[in-house]
């Protein structure tokens, strides 16, 4: 089993067609969604982490491309840089799904993106724009 976190691109032909549900019942991939925000009338935007089997994730993948839905991965978006850190353990504080750390021995933080839920906290809490978020791809949405 992996989990990979993606971002969704719905155009406008594409935001009546069940791809969600077809990823869900026909792929049997777990989707848990982040942030969306879709319009009938309108482009969609999703951020979703998916959860099964890797190639059973890349098929399914496939299958939206297929369907028109553009695919990308926060993880480009959303970058830790290490250079401006100070390490002081705010954003290890705060976050809620221990994606950032903090070292027992040295007191360096650490972050695993595959664990993070992008939920903002941490940018908040870093006063040296350490944090890059992927705000700006969904249109400042919230789930
Ligand atoms: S809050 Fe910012 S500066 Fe402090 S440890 Fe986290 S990323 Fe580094
Ligand atoms: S966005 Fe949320 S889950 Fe991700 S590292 Fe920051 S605080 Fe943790």
């Amino acid at each position: 089993m992996v989990s990979r976190s993606v971002m969704l691109g719905f155009p406008r032909k594409c935001v009546s067609d069940p791809v969600i549900s077809d990823l869900v019942k026909g792929c049997g991939i777990e989707v848990n969604i982040l942030r969306a925000r879709i319009d009938p009338s309108e482009e969609g935007r999703m951020l979703a982490r998916l959860r099964g089997p890797e190639e059973v994730i890349e098929n399914g993948l496939s299958m939206l491309r297929e369907r028109g839905v553009e695919i990308s991965y926060p993880e480009s978006s959303f970058i830790w840089q290490e250079a401006r850190c100070v390490h002081c353990g705010a954003c290890a504080g705060i976050c809620p799904s221990g994606a950032f750390t903090i070292c027992p021995e040295t007191f360096m933080v650490g972050f695993d993106m595959s664990g993070c839920i992008l939920c903002d906290l941490c940018i908040e809490v870093c006063y040296y724009g350490a944090i890059q978020s992927v705000e700006d791809y969904i249109g400042g949405c919230r789930k």
